[in-house]
């Protein structure tokens, strides 16, 4: 139960005085739903208020407070704008310019004649000076009230910073004060305000690098607190200790040697499997790098344990893939593989049940079909999830308590993930890394383009279908719509359907699930030569066939999303092209981006130097990222703070694994106040 202490800030933001229908709607866009929600909506920057005498032309574009009086009023008829036309004491006007309000309020607000202190950005609008909306208008006396630096808040139509600084302030005058969960000797070597102190002082002053650090600890400290409880609690519970003789694997006929990085993670996870404490491991490793072939061997020690494994991927698509690979490998060898996903209905589906209930189906691939209530094995020894983005600490965990025995647990994604970020999303699992690709595999060779070259690429595209090859075609991200998403790519495939006809196939993510199967299944079956897609295309997706993939305004995606859509392509077709197409003007940081995508394939550098590159600012949960972890941590600040948060956390639960004592339950409120209090109800005192 979340501490009563934390309920003001836990009550809707519709308490806060003044936010009525008209502010609910753009709070909700911003996902300010809570109090708590507006006191952690941090100011990104700030403006200086220049205090002036006089209006200067070349103060245009910047924000000023100067003493003004009222020449006269010029009302439009109709919904326009009314203007308070105002003077400085040498008679300079300027046009304080209001839209949509009365021209009496207006009019109240500023008399004629009167001298009142105004701010706000000044402008120039024709020949004239004006000032639209102007944040304040003061009686002189109450000069001393306007403070010289205000802060600049995330807006969303219908927001102001000034509302949303105000909202922040109540939200503080709200907030208790709490009890402090950092270490003490932490506290005062950063020299961190306390929480509530911190709080009002980021919104005072967004320049306050000590108080946004201390916020910002406060959340990576939970997170990290968070991961290791999870971590405890899955430890602590008896698993099935699984000790394979390799009589399974030895029937394999691998065309192929494992590659060391290969051999070595599937030595760690045997070496996991033989334990009762259930594994928790992740395997990272690039598109390409051969994780199925971990996944399968990791399976077989199950079933060589005497226990089943099941295989979970995250489509329809995938999965079938999946099924298909294993009951190829595994032909010979004597074990059942069976496919469950949401498709399989009827006859098919009882027949799946009835074999994982009495033990005849070994291994199980599906989507998420496979963990529904009615599905019951007789013995699951092994879980693997495979390229699970959309697989947060949650899910993990759920996992792991529906069984009576809880399974080993093997997660394997290809999206690179730099280090410290692993901690983040992944805190509480074992890592293994496959960092060597298999040999013999060409590197993909990839090409910066300007998009004004477009007719060329489409020649280019051209002979490569005539070649008998085919291509992916991937549209630009449009914003954060996918509407807007969707016009791109159907423009495109229309462009391209005007020269290619019919070879031209469709995919976005609006189609539902079976139309997309279908037009994947399409093109895997080569019937289409070019697949125009949104950044749908599946992720692990095998077609060898396709070997040039052309990505429009690549500029505008993330590294990681782009290293993982050019590896659609180079999967054992010969040399494969990856074209990333440019907008014109560029940002210094855009350029480098893309020049690091053409010197590199390694997915873990590009991932460690984008973090690099992006810098401050920009929070992660971005597209790029996959699951936002992180609102007020930047990953600039997280090179720094999560080492610490994890020792600090780790010292905790060595202490007070419970989270009994004083600082422990200070940081139980920690954890419900960021929201990762999963942990906490399964601290076996607590
Ligand atoms: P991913 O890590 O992207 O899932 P896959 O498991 O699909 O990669 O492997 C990519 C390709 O590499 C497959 O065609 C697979 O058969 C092949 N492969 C895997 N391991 C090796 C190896 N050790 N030597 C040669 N080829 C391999
Ligand atoms: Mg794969």
């Amino acid at each position: 139960m979340r501490p009563e202490l934390l309920n003001p800030l836990f009550a809707e933001v519709t308490s806060l005085k003044g936010v009525g229908p008209a502010l609910a709607k753009p709070l909700e866009r911003l996902k300010l739903s809570r109090v708590a929600d507006v006191a952690f909506h941090l100011p990104t920057g700030w403006v200086d208020r220049l205090k002036r005498n006089e209006l200067m032309e070349q103060d245009a574009g910047r924000v000023i407070a100067i003493p003004l009086t009222a020449v006269d009023y010029r009302v439009s008829a109709g919904r326009g704008p009314t203007r308070v036309r105002a003077a400085d004491k040498h008679g300079n006007i300027v046009n304080l310019t209001y839209f949509g309000g009365s021209s009496g309020w207006v009019k109240k607000l500023f008399p004629l004649g009167e001298t009142r202190l105004v701010s706000g950005k000044l402008e120039t609008y024709g020949q004239e000076l004006q000032i639209v909306h102007p944040d304040h208008v003061l009686p002189e006396a109450e000069a001393d009230s306007l403070p010289e630096r205000e802060a600049i808040y995330p807006l969303s139509e219908g927001l102001t910073s000034r509302r949303v600084g105000q909202l922040a302030a109540q939200a503080i005058e709200r907030a208790p004060d709490l009890p402090e969960w950092i270490e003490p000797s932490l506290l005062s070597k950063h020299q961190w305000p306390a929480w509530k102190e911190a709080l009002a002082r980021i919104h005072a002053d967004p320049a306050d690098a000590k108080a946004r650090e201390r916020l910002a600890y406060d959340e990576v400290f939970a997170n990290q607190l968070a991961l290791l409880l999870v971590r405890g609690e899955a430890r602590a519970r008896k698993g099935r200790a699984l000790t394979g003789d390799g009589r399974l694997r030895a029937k394999l006929d691998l065309p192929y040697k494992p590659t060391g990085a290969q051999s070595r993670t599937i030595g760690e996870i045997e070496g996991d499997m033989a334990q009762t404490q259930p594994m928790l491991r992740l395997l990272q490793g690039d598109v390409g790098s051969g994780k199925t072939l971990v996944a399968l061997m990791a399976l077989l020690i199950a079933v060589e344990g005497g226990a089943q494994g099941a295989l979970l991927a995250p489509t329809e698509i995938l999965a079938r893939q999946h099924y298909a690979t294993l009951q190829r490998q595994l032909a010979g060898t004597g074990v059942t593989v069976a496919a469950l996903t949401g498709r399989d209905k009827g006859r098919v589906r009882e027949g799946v049940l009835m074999g994982l209930a009495d033990g005849s189906i070994d291994i199980l691939v599906g989507t998420h079909a496979i963990f529904q209530e009615a599905v019951a094995y007789r013995d699951l020894g092994l879980v693997v999830v495979d390229e699970q983005h959309r697989f947060g600490v949650a899910q993990r965990m759920m996992l792991q308590a529906k069984a009576a025995r809880p399974p080993h647990l093997l997660v394997m994604t290809a999206t690179p993930i730099p280090r410290t970020l692993t901690l983040a999303q992944y805190g509480e699992m074992d890592v293994s890394r496959l960092d060597e690709m298999p040999p013999g595999r060409e590197p993909i060779e990839t090409v910066v383009m300007s998009e004004d070259k477009l007719d060329a690429v489409v020649d280019g595209l051209a002979r490569h279908l005539s070649a008998g090859k085919q291509a992916y075609w991937v549209c630009p991200l449009v914003e954060e719509s996918e509407k807007s998403d969707l016009a791109a790519a159907e423009a495109r495939a229309e462009a391209l359907r005007q020269r290619f006809g019919d070879k031209v196939a469709l995919v976005h993510g609006r189609m539902k699930p079976l139309e997309k199967d279908a037009v994947m299944a399409e093109f895997a079956a080569a019937r289409a030569g070019v697949l125009v897609a949104t950044t749908v295309i599946e992720v692990g997706v095998d077609v060898p066939n396709a070997t040039l993939i052309v990505i429009e305004a690549a500029d505008r995606f993330g590294l990681a999303q782009l290293h993982q859509l050019r590896g659609r392509v180079g999967r054992g077709g010969g040399k494969s092209v990856c074209l990333l197409l440019r907008g014109n003007s560029l940002s210094e940081t855009s350029r480098a981006r893309l020049a690091l995508m053409r010197e590199s394939n390694d997915g873990f550098r590009i991932a460690e130097e984008d973090l690099r590159l992006r810098g401050g600012g920009e929070l992660l949960g971005t597209r790029q990222s996959g699951e936002a972890v992180f609102r007020l941590a930047t990953p600039e600040m997280l090179g720094e703070l999560l080492p610490v948060a994890n020792a600090d956390a780790r010292l905790l639960v060595d202490r007070d694994g419970g989270l009994e004592g004083p600082r422990g339950q200070a940081a139980r409120v920690a954890l419900y106040l960021f929201e990762r209090d999963a942990g906490v109800g399964r601290l076996r005192s607590g």
